[in-house]
């Protein structure tokens, strides 16, 4: 393993997660509201607000789209949490290069090089 700080970057993930989990209950409950209000006004938006009802639905699935790649982020933390648990955190998963710190800084989740996270990304 690299010689990292690793209980910074434990730190920094065990932050990360608690401020994504708090994003996903307030995308959520957004969500459940948007429900609420569609079942009571349905029929009036439909009949008197149907470029409204339109922009909710665009809501709730810009919503449910923001809330799904904030999962996506607790599943690379869960995963970079469960590299420091191996003695892996710091090296790609890809190709096991080096991670630089200061990738690891500023995104302390990623799991790839920043050559192997563009492949990834493309695939
Ligand atoms: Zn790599």
């Amino acid at each position: 393993m690299p010689n990292l700080n690793i209980e910074k970057y434990r730190r920094m993930l065990a932050e990360e997660r608690a401020r994504i989990c708090d994003e996903i209950d307030a995308v959520e409950r957004d969500i459940g509201r948007d429900d609420v209000d569609g079942g009571q006004n349905e029929q009036a938006d439909y009949d008197q607000h149907p470029a409204d009802a339109a922009t909710d639905t665009f809501v709730k699935e810009r919503d449910i789209a923001i809330r799904d790649s904030f999962r996506d982020v607790i599943g690379r933390i869960d995963e970079a949490v469960g590299k420091i648990e191996r003695g892996t955190y710091g090296s790609c998963d890809r190709c096991g290069a080096e991670i630089p710190k200061a990738r690891l800084d500023a995104v302390p989740h990623a799991l790839y090089c920043l050559e192997c996270q563009d492949l990834v990304e493309a695939s």
